[in-house]
């Protein structure tokens, strides 16, 4: 097995910001698989929040691909996963893009895509909202309507600032008929969330993802039992382990493959959540398609897609699996995930 891996810093389409700070590139590592003419690719994008920097991942993916050298077998996926994991147990995203890159090559070896590698219905795979990151009232207004323009009938809003009454009527008022789902990214407390609550569900927004700080547990209990909404834990719930702790506190989680460090650790998330009652989004990182697209393959298993990562990017370095009015045509993908390097 040959392996390599690329480190790209991908200019964003806007300046993309939330509630803690604001991204003006994304990093992404794209990792590149090859054994017997048969070519693999995934990516992982670092979240400092998470712990991961450029460095960090640069260090630790010599080690994960030598793992992958020595297993030397695209089909031992849950084999490579286990040590990956024990070797890198705090680099989620370097173990996701190594571990993607494997899929893709796997799948690409039985020729089939990987959804049907694992048996899913694409029909019951839900559109993707489409990012609206905070900016003047205006400009969110604008991005909203280009949005709508474009086909998205679901937007995920960004607030969590000072002024947020003013930025999200702006896109409301932009988006009349839009699916509107809200982010606070942990920049409000239990009381500010239940009295934003109350407007927002009177806009009608579908739902409120992690309004106060992960570390508020409490707090997302409340806000869980008292707002007008349901609630979303994100940055609260991270790895399937989570979801017992979080399950009472919460109405569905959002899973992503750079928080949980994968496909492997995604499936057990989205699982564990569903035995808890919960309902799953399925979200991601400004990201390139190489870490885009194998998460797509999971989308028939949950209730909500923020899969827009790659939608967000002036420039990529890999295609992926074509998005037509927020509906991802996973028909298109011949094998593997869809991941293709760009030449
Ligand atoms: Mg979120």
């Amino acid at each position: 097995m040959d392996t390599t891996f690329h480190h790209h810093e991908l200019p964003v389409e806007d300046p993309f910001t939330i509630a803690r700070g604001t991204t003006g590139t994304a990093d992404a590592f794209v990792v590149r698989l090859e054994r017997e003419g048969v070519v693999g690719v995934g990516g992982g994008t670092p979240s400092a929040y998470y712990g991961e920097s450029p460095d960090s991942v640069a260090d630790v993916l010599p080690g994960l691909l030598a793992i992958v050298e020595d297993v030397d077998d695209p089909h031992a996926g849950q084999r490579v996963a286990d040590r990956l994991f024990q070797r890198a147990p705090d680099a989620p995203a370097a173990r996701a893009a190594v571990s993607s890159a494997l899929a893709d090559l796997a799948a690409r070896d039985l020729e089939v895509p990987l959804y049907r590698q694992w048996g899913l219905d694409p029909e019951v795979t839900p559109s993707t909202s489409y990012t609206v990151g905070i900016a003047e009232p205006g400009e969110m207004a604008h991005r909203a309507e280009a949005a709508v323009e474009a086909g998205f009938d679901h937007l995920k809003v960004k607030l969590g600032t000072d002024d947020d009454r003013a930025r999200f009527d702006a896109v409301r008022e932009a988006a009349p008929d839009a699916e509107i789902r809200v982010d606070a990214n942990e920049g409000w407390d239990a009381d500010e969330a239940i009295e934003k609550a109350e407007w927002l569900a009177a806009a009608g927004v579908e739902f409120l993802e992690q309004p106060v700080p992960a570390s508020d547990l409490d707090g997302l209990r409340t806000v869980a039992a008292e707002a007008s909404l349901p609630v979303c834990a994100d940055e609260a719930c991270v790895t399937a382990s989570d979801v017992p702790r979080v399950a009472d506190a919460c109405d569905l989680v959002t899973v992503k493959l750079m928080k949980c460090g994968g496909l492997q650790p995604a499936l057990e998330q989205i699982h564990t959540a569903r035995a808890h009652g919960l309902e799953v989004m399925l979200g991601c990182m400004v990201e390139s398609n190489a870490s885009i697209a194998p998460a797509v393959h999971l989308a028939p298993l949950v209730d909500y897609a923020d899969l827009d990562g790659a939608l967000l990017l002036a420039e990529d370095v890999c295609d992926g699996i074509p998005v037509q009015d927020g509906a991802f045509d996973l028909s298109a993908v011949a094998s593997g995930t869809g991941a293709r390097l760009v030449d």
